[in-house]
């Protein structure tokens, strides 16, 4: 649909931003690559019909694409708000490049939304000496996936970098609104906040699979259907999808992962944001490098570092191996998490 080569976006809430990535560093591969690989780019072309019956997509220029199996890549778009059609949302390059272009000239930027992306864009303004201003309507930034604790941390932050951090807050305009993000679905397969997909990426509909933001997957370390929407999820997903459409059936059982970069934080997270009873804190909490495990029924569920990737990458192999850790290994840093896999 877009008219540029897949790019990474992660890079457009930060590094785009701060102009440490031009928009030439942007792409995932390098042009030669599809068509050594004899990947045809059908860029800027829309898909608005699936052709189920027929197996032949209809595009929104009138053309067709015939197929014999389909995969559903379409990602996730900005939560729209009404009354704020003419706020900036960051989904893509066209919009990044309007905000850069915002934030260069300087002045003040009022962004609604203190989830990840407004807190990235409010790090990278703040940091290019835009008056940051952010508006939440929860008591703390990030607190339905990081807790109030880890939230409160962060406005902290956030406030000692200038940006001014409104809480329980709300405003009628913004130049940014980044109030998350809805799976971009289409007609045809089985929806649920999400098409809804196997471990393996297969839709109800024989022949057509779905991979990436826009799939609610079922995932065996949680015995239920997850929605995430990271970037390398969304990659180690698709290569499972990717091998099953090929004929080798691949279940994606990897732990989702994600980090987030705001000023000289690097916060890394594995797991999934399900409702979690009692945290466990590794290190000196507010003083990176330190790690909130999330525990729910005494099972561990997921992980924020802070500075602290050895830990998440650790932890991370010990979900996926499925081991048990206990609270006093999880607290104790002399305890190498690696001898839990044993
Ligand atoms: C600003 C920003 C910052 C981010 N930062 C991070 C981060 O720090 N860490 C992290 O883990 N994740 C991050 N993410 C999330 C990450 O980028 C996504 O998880 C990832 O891009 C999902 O990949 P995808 O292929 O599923 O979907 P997308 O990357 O959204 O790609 C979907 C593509 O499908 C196209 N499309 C949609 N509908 C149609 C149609 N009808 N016809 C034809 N084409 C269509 C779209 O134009 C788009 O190019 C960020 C996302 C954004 C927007």
């Amino acid at each position: 649909m877009e008219p540029e080569r897949p790019y990474e976006r992660p890079y457009l809430s930060k590094e785009f931003l701060l102009g440490k990535v031009a928009r030439d560093g942007l792409p995932l591969r390098p042009k030669v690559q599809y068509e050594q690989l004899a990947i045809d780019l059908e860029l800027g072309r829309k898909v608005v019909d699936l052709g189920l019956e027929d197996r032949r997509v209809l595009l929104e220029d009138g053309g067709t694409i015939g197929w014999d199996i389909l995969c559903l890549a379409t990602g996730s778009d900005s939560r729209r708000l009404p009354g704020f059609e003419d706020a900036l949302y960051l989904r893509d390059l066209e919009q990044a490049v309007l905000l850069k272009e915002r934030i260069d000239e300087g002045g003040s930027l009022d962004i609604l939304g203190a989830g990840f992306i407004g807190c990235e864009v409010a790090a990278a303004a703040a940091q290019k000496g835009c008056k940051v201003r952010v508006f939440e309507a929860l008591a703390q930034p990030l607190v339905r996936v990081l807790g109030p604790e880890l939230g409160a941390y962060l406005a902290g932050v956030h406030r000692e970098h200038g940006v001014d951090m409104r809480l329980d807050a709300t405003t009628s305009t913004a130049d940014l609104v980044a109030v998350g993000s809805v799976p971009r679905t289409m007609d045809g397969p089985e929806l649920d906040n999400g098409i809804v997909v196997d471990e393996s990426g297969r839709t109800s509909i024989p022949g057509v699979f779905a991979a990436g933001d826009v799939t609610r997957f079922f995932h065996s370390l949680y015995q239920a259907r997850i929605r995430v929407e990271h970037f390398q999820t969304s990659e180690r997903q698709g290569f499972a999808v990717g091998r099953t459409m090929a004929g080798a059936p691949t279940a994606y059982t990897e732990v989702p992962w994600f980090w987030s970069d705001q000023y000289d934080l690097n916060i890394q997270y594995v797991g999934v944001a399900l409702a979690w009873d009692s945290t466990v804190i590794r290190g000196d909490f507010g003083k990176p490098p330190f790690t909130v495990f999330y525990l729910a029924g005494g099972a561990l569920i997921a992980a924020t570092g802070i500075n602290d990737h050895h830990t998440i990458a650790r932890v991370r192999r010990v979900m996926e191996a499925r081991k048990p850790v206990t609270t006093q290994q999880l607290e104790d840093p002399t305890f190498d998490l690696r001898r839990a896999l044993a």
